[in-house]
């Protein structure tokens, strides 16, 4: 098969756009939805890129990296180490190669230094925890920097599931939040691969040389999640398109709603945003371990 727009050889099909695409053209695609996307942002000052070692990041950081200096935007990569043996460890090596071969500055900060506990050793829900102190650290690195932003890897397909699994669960407080502008106290989150299906993220990795470390966290990303990741799989293939149709319907949606500015309060322990008395992390911290509930994190 050939490239629809010149005669090389093609590296994929897109279904959803009907295109061949060779090498040249295929990077150029992705990085023109990238460029779009950051456009609607308007990023300015200093960007945190929040870099796992994974492909996703790796992408977000390598394109930006490329595009974004020379607008006058410093880059910082922020990596946050949240206590799994074996797998953190070698996404690191990953990301200090790619961050090395960049030429980009890189701060780094773990579950142990900040909140005193390691992932491996909680025995309950790990994945979902995880999440919501690696949220909050990230946000504090961000701040800690000085980023008027933080760009993070989540590509098409986890936007899609995500929006899915918030409609299924009727989950409309979260679903609007998505797009809702940041709080005091929260820095901004810009997601550049949005609109990128992961196959294609992959793919870009390869074939630039991305260094990415490809092994999957032993904890799972939940039940659900993957129920739904089949889900949408099953219909793309037989509709493509629809994993954008999804996330842009939402997008609508809330250009459409009026939306009430949503003040956050302040944890009462550790003064990070809160919307109860305690923060998300600080809940999460003390169903881990209740004997520090006295310990300021
Ligand atoms: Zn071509
Ligand atoms: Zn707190």
């Amino acid at each position: 098969m050939k490239c629809d727009k010149c005669s090389a050889p093609a590296v994929l099909f897109q279904k959803y756009s009907g295109l061949h695409l060779c090498k040249k053209h295929f990077a150029a695609d992705v990085e023109k939805k990238i460029k779009k996307e950051l456009r609607k942002e308007r990023i300015e000052g200093t960007l945190a890129v929040a870099l796992s070692g994974g492909k996703d990041s790796a992408v977000t950081l390598s394109v930006l990296s490329d595009l974004l200096p020379r607008q006058g935007i410093e880059i910082i990569a922020v990596t946050i180490d949240e206590g799994i043996s074996g797998y953190r460890d070698k996404a690191i090596e990953s990301a200090a190669e790619l961050v090395t071969k960049l030429g980009v500055r890189w701060e780094m900060a773990s579950f142990e230094e900040y909140f005193g506990v390691r992932i491996d050793a909680v025995q309950e829900r790990p994945c979902s925890l995880c999440g919501i102190l690696r949220r909050s650290l990230l946000n504090r690195l961000a701040k800690t920097v000085g980023a008027s932003a933080l760009a993070t890897g989540h590509n098409l397909d986890d936007e899609a599931q995500t929006v899915l699994m918030n409609y299924l669960r009727g989950d409309t407080g979260r679903l609007l939040r998505l797009g809702s502008p940041a709080k005091k106290g929260l820095v901004r989150r810009v997601k550049p691969l949005k609109y990128i299906p992961e196959k294609e993220v992959a793919l870009y990795a390869i074939l630039k040389g991305i260094p990415i470390n490809l092994d999957e966290c032993k904890f799972s990303a939940g039940v659900f999640r993957a129920e739904v990741r089949d889900v949408l799989n099953e219909v793309e293939s037989r509709h493509p398109g629809t994993k954008y149709a999804l996330i842009r319907g939402v997008e609508r949606i809330l250009q459409l709603t009026h939306r009430e500015p949503f003040e956050l309060g302040q944890c009462a322990r550790c003064g990070e945003p809160a919307v109860a008395s305690l923060c998300q992390t600080c809940e999460v911290l003390d169903k881990i371990q209740p004997k520090n509930r006295d310990a300021a994190p």
